[in-house]
């Protein structure tokens, strides 16, 4: 293992992938969704889309052997291994926007579109940087009639998905700050990273 670290609930952290490195996200207790941003490192203008994610694959669902792509339409990551079986590309980050539009909550709070741009900046990126993340773990159901519901995540304490980056990455990942729903089962917690 090249490196390891743990995300405490409600931050996060960024760091860099050379191709082919594997990068494992930990849900440690369970129940916690991680958001993910990936970035070509060669050119941040290249960036993870979740739009052209469900494009190429033709599914708002990711299963292993899927890849996710970048607003250019070139892979960046693969998704090797899963052991949750449900994760989201439909919603934004949380934010002070969001929790405001949906909870009436106007004080300060932790959110990951703050966390991503405190790790994101010392990198020169800033708030025009920060799309739709990955939203690891999040269980998403869509029904019949195109109703969008957050359930409680399908992760237990452990479970994993294994990313293989497909070219030079900046990555950021945040253990989601969202405590007021079902989205991490009502209950922030730590995520654990590993590169290999
Ligand atoms: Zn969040």
């Amino acid at each position: 293992m090249k490196w390891e670290t743990v995300i405490p609930a409600q931050t996060g952290t960024s760091f860099k992938l050379d191709k082919k490195d594997r990068l494992k996200v930990i849900d440690l207790e369970g129940g916690q969704v991680a958001d993910l941003l990936a970035f070509n490192s060669g050119d941040y203008r290249e960036s993870l889309s979740t739009a052209a994610t469900i494009d190429c694959n033709g599914s708002i669902h990711i299963r292993p052997g899927d890849h996710l792509y970048s607003n250019r339409y070139n892979p960046l990551l693969l998704l090797a291994e899963d052991t949750a079986g449900a994760h989201d590309l439909l919603h934004p980050p949380c934010s002070p926007a969001m929790f405001r539009a949906q909870y009436g909550i106007d004080r300060e709070h932790p959110s990951c579109y703050h966390n991503f741009l405190q790790v994101l900046r010392k990198y020169g990126l800033d708030e025009s940087s920060i799309g739709p993340p990955f939203n690891i773990f999040m269980n998403t159901n869509l029904s019949e009639a195109g109703r969008v519901e957050v359930k409680e995540p399908l992760s237990g304490p452990g479970d994993y998905i294994v990313l293989e980056a497909q070219k030079d990455l900046l990555v950021a990942v945040t253990a989601c700050s969202v405590e007021e729903s079902a989205c991490n089962a009502y209950k922030c917690t730590s995520i654990g990273l590993e590169i290999c």
